[in-house]
């Protein structure tokens, strides 16, 4: 037997259902802040997501699906929304004439090789949005509210949001300086990874998940200490902001996020303190080291899985529909066409309408009524059909109609 591989899912059954459910949620929320939806390549040159998401990040080092095509082109997986998408600007120079920004969301499936866990899989699902040509806190601001509501038109009421700055180059800068000087006495308490992480890429080592929770990390220099008055200002107009509008946050110092492109805020969505649920952050470097010219972007993904895992775990009812409103039932070969014909009209009109495809018995019939739990069924009858009528059945109340068939459209109307 072939199976899947590891760390991919199907999806299907109920779950597609709220899946869909939530995707019109999220769909609809993103219109009413006016981004308009994109899709991008699963595949896409390898340079693009090494370059834009940075060689010395572990997600480019050990969790990229990297592979020669028969072109012997060097091809990767998706593992993120952001570079993609940043692609697509670029390629369509749609940095000229700017007048406003230009605000896009997507939903995609990513790639990643790491250890599959709950919440942790290699063929996983992003819901994401980008905002390119506002440098302004409000559009910091913007972003991040999107990310809040979106989890409590969800119903995860209880996510807080934590927040950060890792200020502006020059203080990002100093502050990596700070941050070596700090942890290279201490470099042989640290894991192997982290000990190669100090100087490629060292803010990374505040959130690695070996040395999490060590006094070394707990005492090491915070970000915000270390921002120039400009980059400190900026921190305190969006903190300004995100009260204004009723945003609930914590400012994390720790928090970095582990791609290399964030600079000023960096954000993640946390549920109950446990794992995030989403992260983002502003990037205003990337478009420019992705081939553009220097243009601000401010972006956000969260991890949808872990998002409908969350809504799971705490009993979120999301409603389903696992009913039909009509099911046709026959004998006759007379009675299969009209089967035929009201089902494809009925479809047409709005109705979800059924009928045997499995040569079933009356009574096998009768009982696909009832696991389909159709709102009404109708046993065709020649007789009947002789005047153009059928016999439309309430399959709660049994209470029954009958129906002329040029009727039945209005007639489900008004009862449904
Ligand atoms: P990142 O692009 O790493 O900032 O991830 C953004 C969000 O995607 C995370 O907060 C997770 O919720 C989700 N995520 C990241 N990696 C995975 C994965 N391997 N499986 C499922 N969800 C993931």
């Amino acid at each position: 037997m072939i199976t899947k591989q590891k760390g991919t899912m199907d999806i299907y059954g109920d779950m597609a259902k709220k899946r869909q459910y939530i995707n019109d949620i999220l769909v609809s929320l993103c219109e009413k802040y006016n981004y308009d939806y994109i899709e991008t390549p699963v595949f896409e040159s390898s340079e693009l997501f090494h370059r834009g998401v940075g060689e010395t990040t572990d997600m480019v080092q050990k969790e990229t699906y990297d592979f020669k095509d028969r072109g012997e082109r060097d091809i990767t997986l998706r593992p993120e929304g952001t570079a993609g998408v940043v692609r697509w600007f670029v390629e369509n120079k749609l940095y000229g004439n700017m007048t406003d920004p230009v605000k896009v969301f997507y939903n995609e499936k990513m790639y990643r090789y790491e250890r599959p866990q709950s919440g942790r899989m290699r063929e996983f699902t992003q819901w994401g949005f980008e905002c390119f040509g506002s440098d302004d806190v409000m559009s910091d601001a913007e972003v991040v509210s999107l990310a809040y509501n979106a989890y409590r038109l969800l119903g995860l009421e209880n996510v807080t949001i934590k927040i950060n700055s890792l200020g502006d180059n020059e203080s990002r800068n100093n502050y990596r300086e700070a941050l070596i000087n700090y942890l290279k006495p201490h470099i042989n308490e640290l894991c192997e990874d982290c000990k190669e992480r100090l100087e490629k890429n060292p803010l990374r080592i505040l959130d690695c998940k070996i040395d999490a929770g060590s006094d070394i990390l707990k005492n090491a220099p915070k970000t915000l200490d270390y921002l120039n008055e400009e980059s400190k200002e900026r921190f305190e107009k969006l903190k300004n902001y995100l009260d204004l509008m009723d945003i609930n946050y914590e400012v994390d110092t720790k928090l970095v996020r582990g791609l290399d492109y964030y600079n000023h805020m960096v954000f993640e969505v946390v549920l109950d303190d446990s794992y995030a649920l989403g992260g983002g952050g502003r990037y205003n470097g990337l478009v420019e080291t992705l081939g553009g010219p220097s243009t601000p972007g401010v972006g956000f993904a969260m991890g949808y899985d872990r998002t409908l895992l969350a809504i799971e775990e705490n009993n979120i009812n999301i409603p389903i529909n696992n009913s039909i409103d009509v099911y046709f039932l026959y004998v006759s070969d007379t009675e299969k066409e009209t089967a035929a014909y009201l089902t494809q009209n009925l479809r047409l009109n709005g109705f979800i309408a059924e009928t045997d495809e499995m040569q079933k018995s009356l009574k096998a019939q009768f009982k696909s009524v009832d696991r389909f739990n159709s709102k009404y069924f109708c046993v065709l009858n020649d007789e009947d059909l002789k005047k153009n009528e059928v016999v439309l059945k309430d399959n709660k109340t049994k209470e029954e109609e009958r129906v002329n068939i040029n009727d039945l459209v209005d007639y489900l109307d008004m009862h449904m």
